[in-house]
């Protein structure tokens, strides 16, 4: 079982949104997201460049990708780095595992 997952994050609106100018396609928030709405793409913009996609039908506004992206350029309009740690420590907490 998983302790941290999509219940770990309430949030359900509004959807992603991505900084296009930040990101540089790493792809870590598309190993994280349990929706499947991200994908790898080519950037337009940047020669030799990659970018990240979203379907936003799918998008749960879970924050999943919020919280693992490195560069801060994946975010849930409203929702706070802070707000993220109370979620993950509220899941740990009631799974047994101390934060
Ligand atoms: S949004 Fe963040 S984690 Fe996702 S590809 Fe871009 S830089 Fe990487
Ligand atoms: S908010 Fe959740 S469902 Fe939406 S893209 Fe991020 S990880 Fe996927």
């Amino acid at each position: 079982m998983h302790i941290i997952n999509e219940t770990t994050f309430p949030r359900k609106e509004p959807k992603a949104a991505i900084r296009k100018e930040v990101c540089d396609g790493c792809a870590i928030c598309v190993d994280v997201c349990p929706r499947n709405c991200l994908e790898v793409a080519i950037n337009p913009r940047r020669l030799n460049a990659r970018i990240i996609r979203l379907t936003p039908e799918l998008c749960s506004g879970c924050g999943a990708c919020q919280g693992a992206c490195p560069k801060e350029a994946i975010f849930i309009p409203g929702l706070s780095t802070a707000d993220l740690r109370g979620y993950v420590n509220q899941a740990l907490a009631m799974s047994g595992v101390c934060p």
